[in-house]
């Protein structure tokens, strides 16, 4: 120890004098200072090293259950896109059982159709042609058109290469091309989607049994419920659902069942009596029956103007 260091207090008392070394308590003092630092600096670490633990601890956790919610959701996802196909295949099914039960119907009603007496063509009006081209499908889907790439009936698939009844019939045409209702009726499907291969469809019911589907579209301006009269912009031509190009693919069917658009489509006022010989599935004199009963119960003036407003209107 240093002598010039040294600083020695002296308290003196009736009893005697005390000594005191002021420089060790200095030294005893900060020795005592300094563990007791050094011990909260211990503490304190140790603190914060189980506070990270801890926290690497939730952070894993939150982690596996974060990865566990993203499992949940990808399985979410591939339930919900099978349900989708599921419903996809529904319809489809349903549109092949409606066929089914078409070509069952309509052998049935062929022979009885065969009995029935020729139609009396030389008997219909003007009127009743008007009013039949206006809620029976007629005409083209399309004001313009490359070529028909497919025609109704049996044909060689071009992407499964078997044969297959072909239902419809196939506009090749360029993307976007317009797509028009083909008589007055309701929207009764309009959905984007594979739709059983028909890709984006509409479907429209007409009177009397008839429906129309436009199918492969791009998109569509109309939707379930809304009336549509002919000539009426619904759609736009596209290349969904199994197709290998532009095209629309057009159906009519009756009472479910599939029938050649193309004697609808050539039909008009002018050849109007050929689609009785050409078109054998519909009993055509029971619907003029029916036509021509509907219109003697409207008076003639009030025919009259319907037909000047229908010559207007087309
Ligand atoms: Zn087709």
């Amino acid at each position: 120890m240093n002598n010039d260091n040294r600083l020695i207090l002296m308290i003196s008392s009736p009893y005697g004098a005390r000594y005191y070394n002021v420089s060790l308590i200095f030294k005893h003092i900060i020795i005592y200072f300094f563990t007791f630092i050094g011990s909260i600096i211990f503490f304190i670490f140790i603190v914060l090293h189980t506070l990270a633990s801890e926290i690497d601890d939730i952070e894993n956790k939150y982690k596996y259950i974060q990865d566990s919610y993203q499992a949940l959701l990808d399985k979410n996802l591939s339930l919900s896109k099978q349900i989708s196909v599921k419903q996809e295949e529904a319809l489809l099914v349903t549109d092949k059982i409606e066929d089914l039960e078409g070509v069952i119907g309509v052998s049935e009603e062929n022979s009885n159709y065969g009995l029935q007496s020729r139609v009396e063509a030389a008997s219909i009006t003007g009127l009743q042609k008007m009013f039949i081209m206006k809620f029976v499908p007629n005409g083209s889907p399309l004001e313009s058109y490359r070529r028909v790439s497919s025609g109704y009936g049996y044909r060689i698939h071009p992407l499964n290469n078997s044969r297959e009844f072909h239902t419809g019939i196939d506009f090749s045409s360029s993307l976007d091309t317009p797509v028009y209702a083909t008589a007055d009726g309701v929207v009764d499907f309009a959905k984007d989607g594979w739709n059983g291969g028909y890709g984006t469809l509409v479907k429209i019911d007409h009177s009397f049994g008839f429906k129309t589907y436009f199918a492969h579209l791009q998109s569509f301006v109309v939707k379930r419920g809304d009336f549509v009269k002919k000539g009426q912009l619904i759609a736009y031509v596209g290349n969904t659902g199994v197709s290998t190009g532009a095209h629309l693919h057009y159906e009519v069917r009756f009472l479910g069942q599939h029938i050649n658009p193309k004697n609808f489509m050539d039909w008009n006022m002018s050849n109007f009596d050929k689609i009785f010989d050409k078109e054998k599935n519909v009993a055509w004199q029971s619907l003029l029956t029916t036509i021509n009963n509907l219109m003697q119960q409207i008076p003639t003036e009030q025919r009259l103007s319907q037909l000047e407003q229908n010559l207007k209107e087309n």
